[in-house]
């Protein structure tokens, strides 16, 4: 079978580069052994319900000038240091895949400041016609650019507009719920919440991300904490499932020419943290009687872990 992703059809390679521990957004202290002549773009991921450094990283990228394209996939409507995520960069991607945020079914967008580039995109995604030109009208893309169908539709326009409206209030409903279910376990050893971005204010949310990698959680696995929190009546999920080079796209046959394989790719703090992440998905953050019920079961559960043990051992 063969995959395709945006990073193969222009014949790229990926260097990934390790995580803060706290925000688990792209560590800006790795970025730079990271880049190499052949560098042409920065992708730091808004990961969750945190925003990756962008100051330090722009100005990483700019001394190597070299652009940044901001995932902001989790982040609909964050805001850093007084602007929106998705502006910084040179470009800002958006999903709207059924998952996220803003959500149509499937869909995106791109937002960019630079006309050009606009007017590339818009050729990228509509089968290399032009901005504004129909069909027929003689308009044939660049020989070298491989163009596609990724046009959404009227109503994915519709359903997006409406929920545009209300994101902000959104945003901040969220915001509120983050703060609530970060301080519930302020005081419990060993376990902790994926920090905020250092500038942001709100913060977009795909979920609420908890990480028990303290040494009072050591050997208690992701499963008995999520059992023990169903028993009390809510089930978290969601959390992270794997290092992203981990996935099937990132690990096809090399002869193929198709991807890089993985291996040689290491992230060490990234591969700690994954197997010790809860996540609370951004839809539930929205109710916030839902939130205050969540903060309690999670405060009972987590500064019980000698009961942890106990339940474990039973099983
Ligand atoms: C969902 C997601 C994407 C891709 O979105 P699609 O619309 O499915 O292509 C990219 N980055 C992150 C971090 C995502 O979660």
């Amino acid at each position: 079978m063969l995959f395709k992703n945006s990073l193969s059809y222009v014949g790229a390679i990926p260097v990934f580069v390790d995580i803060e521990p706290t925000t688990l957004c792209m560590d800006p202290a790795k970025l730079e052994a990271a880049i190499t002549p052949k560098t042409r773009a920065i992708i730091p991921v808004h990961v969750y319900g945190s925003t990756a450094d962008l100051e330090k990283i722009l100005a990483i990228a700019d001394k190597h000038g070299i652009p940044v394209i901001e995932d902001c996939a989790h982040s609909h409507g964050g805001i850093w240091n007084g602007r929106g995520v998705g502006s910084w960069g040179k470009v800002g991607s958006f999903s709207f895949q059924q998952s996220k945020s803003m959500a149509s079914g499937e869909g995106g967008i791109c937002i960019t400041n630079d006309k050009e580039l606009a007017d590339k995109i818009y050729l990228l995604k509509h089968i290399g016609y032009a901005r504004g030109l129909k069909q027929g009208q003689g308009i044939r893309a660049p020989e070298d650019l491989l163009c596609h169908n990724y046009r959404a539709t009227a109503f994915q326009a519709v359903i997006l507009s409406e929920q545009l409206k209300k994101l902000k209030e959104r945003v901040a409903a969220y915001w509120d719920s983050a703060k609530l279910l970060a301080a519930a376990v302020e005081d419990v050893p060993g376990f902790r919440s994926q920090a905020p971005g250092r500038l942001s204010d709100p913060q977009g949310y795909y979920s609420f991300q908890y990480i028990f990698d303290g040494e009072q959680f050591h050997g208690i696995p992701k499963n008995i904490i999520d059992e023990a929190c169903a028993a009390e009546g809510f089930r978290p999920g969601n959390g992270t499932h794997e290092a992203v080079y981990h996935q099937a796209l990132f690990n096809l046959r090399k002869e193929k020419g198709q991807y890089r394989f993985a291996e040689g790719d290491s992230c060490p703090v990234c591969e700690a943290i994954v197997p010790k992440t809860l996540g609370i998905a951004h839809q539930v953050l929205a109710e916030r009687k839902t939130v205050e019920k969540i903060a309690e079961i999670m405060h009972k559960v987590t500064s019980n872990v000698d009961e942890l043990r106990k339940y474990m051992k039973m099983k």
